[in-house]
């Protein structure tokens, strides 16, 4: 596998290089980039005859992640974002390949729990419970900093999910996002533990304990690895809370909504907040996640547009705020004399223009009783065991203040 990493990266590397010295003579000439003869994988196989040894399914997969890498670049071009030419592979980085299942030459053992690859002779032994029956499409082979070695196995399987047409209105709920509380509803407040910022002291020492090893020598490279596990136990624990938490709504609710944003959006978020507080927290792998759970059980996730004023409306009366600054956590609204916390506020706001959304698309929104979205957090409430403590807590104040309203 060590030596499929290698090749890999040699492949890719040296097809990048190529590419990158044709990319700086013709500049923008898209057409001319991609016109460009360039050396095939034979040709590199016969220069560096080392590439034979290796998976040759894993090689041609490379020459697919670097186009797809340079296709985004001159997409983002084209779409006035300026971004940097693909980047080199270093050893230093997460090792990966992916390989491709034809003839048969991926197979599992489910019941000895024992892997096939392709170009490795012997069976691999894996930890993990899981069982299908469907074909392996590919298989990416992976090797964390720490040295783990990962299989994410891809395999199809047929659906025919159909998305709800009709949704009752106490199973929708709007959130409000922010970096320092997360989730913001009226009805229910989820804060992310803090997954960086109580490792923090003990990542600090391990930085400086590996600084202060003699560079090359195995001291070192023990103290990289102790590092490099205790980054991968916080992303774990952080993946880990996530795909409950998605779990927890996508099994409560059949709608949810919350405000798109973008990766410019979350920097202007971001900017002012210490680098552990924006690494406790991960927006795109959430909704990301968030969005497959929905999906596969046929509801809905709506991403209201960020240019939509959800803080500065009045969601009561639909008065705008021109003024609100980004400081003020409450107000009261001039016009209907209502009190507001910024964040619920924003919620209520995210959650009618999501309705109006659903609306639009035809989907059926019926009017019940409203004292069932209490027993809806309150379903919520019992699986919260799963959760952090701190968000217990929030769960069942919140639940009280919203019963007794
Ligand atoms: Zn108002």
């Amino acid at each position: 596998m060590d030596k499929t990493f290698g090749g890999c990266r040699f492949i890719y590397n040296k097809m990048l290089e190529e590419r990158k010295k044709v990319y700086q003579e013709l500049k923008d000439d898209k057409d001319a980039f991609y016109h460009h003869k360039y050396k095939t994988e034979r040709q590199y196989k016969q220069d560096h005859s080392f590439l034979k040894e290796v998976d040759s399914k894993a090689l041609q997969s490379e020459w697919r992640h670097l186009k797809s890498a340079y296709d985004n670049f001159f997409r983002n071009i084209k779409k006035g974002i300026k971004k940097r030419f693909p980047k080199f592979k270093s050893k230093k980085n997460r090792q990966s390949y992916t390989t491709y299942n034809v003839n048969n030459n991926c197979k599992i053992d489910f019941e000895n729990k024992k892997l096939k690859l392709p170009k490795i002779k012997t069976w691999i032994k894996y930890r993990d419970d899981r069982v299908f029956s469907e074909d392996i499409k590919h298989i990416t082979v992976s090797k964390t900093k720490s040295g783990k070695y990962f299989a994410s196995i891809l395999i199809e399987i047929e659906s025919n999910i159909i998305s709800k047409q009709s949704i009752e209105e106490n199973k929708i709920i709007g959130f409000d996002m922010s970096a320092s509380k997360f989730l913001i509803a009226k009805e229910l407040k989820l804060s992310s533990p803090r997954f960086y910022r109580t490792e923090e002291p003990k990542l600090k020492r391990l930085h400086r304990e590996a600084s202060r090893k003699e560079k090359g020598s195995s001291n070192r490279n023990r103290a990289r690895i102790n590092l490099a596990r205790l980054y991968e136990k916080i992303e774990n624990r952080k993946r880990d809370w996530i795909h409950k938490i998605t779990h927890l709504l996508s099994k409560h609710f059949d709608c949810v909504i919350l405000e798109d944003l973008n990766i410019k959006g979350m920097q202007r978020f971001n900017s002012g907040l210490s680098k552990s507080v924006s690494l406790d927290f991960s927006w795109n792998q959430f909704v990301t996640i968030l969005k497959y759970k929905m999906e596969q059980k046929g509801m809905h996730l709506i991403l209201v547009d960020r240019y939509f004023p959800s803080s500065k409306l009045c969601s009561e009366c639909g008065y705008k705020k021109e003024d609100l600054e980004l400081s003020d956590r409450e107000w009261v609204c001039p016009k209907c004399q209502v009190y507001h916390d910024r964040d619920v506020n924003a919620s209520v706001n995210l959650r009618n223009e999501g309705i109006r959304i659903l609306k639009e698309k035809n989907i059926k929104i019926i009017n019940n009783d409203e004292t069932t979205v209490g027993t809806t957090v309150d379903a919520f409430g019992e699986n919260v065991s799963l959760l952090d403590q701190e968000i217990q807590e929030r769960i069942s104040m919140n639940y009280e203040s919203t019963t007794f309203m």
